[in-house]
């Protein structure tokens, strides 16, 4: 696809955007004098319209009824998280029976590295890449602390010297050097600073030759590039859902176990009563038998507020069709590093993307080196309206977020840039 640098185009571009239409049903923040240019849906995504509707029911439901809405609310509460397994299943790729919506994220990362990171003699390593997200940092070092593990049991794929994305090939090979002594690898499928994308299908191969458990955060992947994680054979995974999936601050997460681990109750968890054999659930026993699949790991009832707000949005992800959404995501990622290429020439390399170009290793999101005065550039873009993520020392993140960014947005960002003197 060719592209040109002119406003028109951009507005054409969004005339023949199939995806067009989806932007009316999100709510763009009204606090700024400006019109709002929202590029942070890799942060915290836009409000649905549909939003206030639903958790508004289950107010009103509450109201109605009391306790009794457990049981006869309009979409009971006492099977809620079943209303989002589906289409939440469907974006990441997985069967219902490997998927729940549950918990946060941080929570879900230690639930399942006390199931799938189990060190054992000498097998007592986990891989992930060099700057992942802190708080996952934070889990894995702790996990090892727990189990009596070194911090040198860590390892970290990093970039080479003057490079600023890992490669693939570094980390199989890291894979294959410590073969014998890896129990888990453990990456985040697209990195939230550089915004790469890991070939996780060839990861998770090489990470089972040599006999480890593969899973991911997939934070900044879901809702954002296409996943097979069953295909895959994906041992576990987790995701939160206020980023590129647009369900309410802090909301809820997305917990995968892979079918083949189903039916294992030999693996070591930390229960709680709604992973609880449903049968059986308000018996009130003292053994614990756990439902079979991603639910086995749930432990409290849904928080319906935040299920209602996810809710909401997955319906908007189920009629936009992940398929439809990573279309859009490729050609205006492109579309936009394209103009920022274009500005590159204009005024003698001001910036450089590190984000990988190739499409297969990126989702949504350019980060975006300044060669200087990054900071005064970031300002300038806030005070025109520019929602965008800053991020030490010299770098700006943007997505454009298929569902509300036009290509007209891509077009205001960089002609600010461009006008900056
Ligand atoms: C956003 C993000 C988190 C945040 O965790 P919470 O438990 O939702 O606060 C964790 N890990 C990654 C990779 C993230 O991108």
């Amino acid at each position: 696809m060719t592209f040109e640098t002119s406003l028109s185009f951009a507005k054409e571009m969004d005339q023949q955007d199939p995806l067009k239409d989806f932007r009316e049903q999100f709510i763009f923040p009204s606090f700024h004098q400006k019109q709002i240019r929202y590029f942070t849906g890799n942060s915290l995504g836009l409000q649905p319209k549909t939003t206030r509707l639903v958790v508004n029911e289950e107010l009103d439901d509450w109201a109605k009824y009391g306790v009794d809405g457990h049981f006869m609310s309009r979409r009971p509460w006492y099977s809620y998280h079943e209303e989002l397994t589906a289409m939440a299943a469907n974006i990441v790729g997985a069967k219902e029976i490997e998927t729940v919506i549950t918990h946060s994220l941080t929570t879900n990362i230690h639930l399942l590295l006390v199931s799938f990171y189990q060190p054992t003699g000498i097998r007592k390593k986990i891989i992930c890449e060099k700057k992942a997200f802190p708080s996952d940092q934070y889990a894995l070092q702790s996990q090892l602390k727990f189990h009596g593990c070194a911090r040198e049991d860590l390892i970290e794929v990093e970039p080479r010297d003057g490079e600023h994305t890992i490669r693939h090939e570094d980390i199989i090979a890291t894979i294959d050097k410590h073969k014998d002594e890896i129990a888990l690898v453990f990456i985040g499928g697209v990195n939230y600073y550089t915004g790469q994308f890991f070939n996780l299908k060839e990861i998770t191969a090489a990470g089972h030759k040599v006999g480890a458990r593969v899973g991911f955060d997939l934070a900044h992947a879901a809702g954002n590039v296409n996943l097979k994680l069953h295909d895959w054979g994906v041992d576990f995974a987790m995701w939160c859902s206020y980023k590129y999936l647009n369900s309410s601050p802090g909301g809820v997460s997305g917990l995968f176990v892979h079918e083949k681990h189903a039916e294992d109750t030999s693996l070591p968890r930390f229960a709680g009563w709604w992973g609880h054999d449903k049968e059986k659930r308000f018996f009130m026993e003292d053994e614990f038998y756990p439902i079979k699949g991603a639910e086995g790991w749930q432990l409290s009832n849904a928080p319906v507020l935040g299920m209602a707000a996810h809710l909401s949005s997955l319906k908007i992800f189920q009629e936009a069709g992940m398929d439809r959404i990573g279309e859009k995501r490729d050609v205006i990622t492109a579309y936009l590093e394209f103009l920022l290429e274009e500005l590159n020439v204009k005024k003698g390399e001001i910036l450089e993307v590190i984000t990988p170009k190739n499409p297969k290793e990126r989702g949504s999101q350019l980060s975006i080196l300044f060669k200087k005065d990054g900071k005064q550039m970031f300002d300038r873009l806030t005070e025109a309206g520019v929602i965008a993520d800053w991020r030490e020392p010299n770098v700006i993140r943007v997505a454009p977020a298929p569902l509300y960014v036009s290509y007209e947005d891509c077009w205001h960002f960089v002609d600010i840039i461009n006008k900056f003197e």
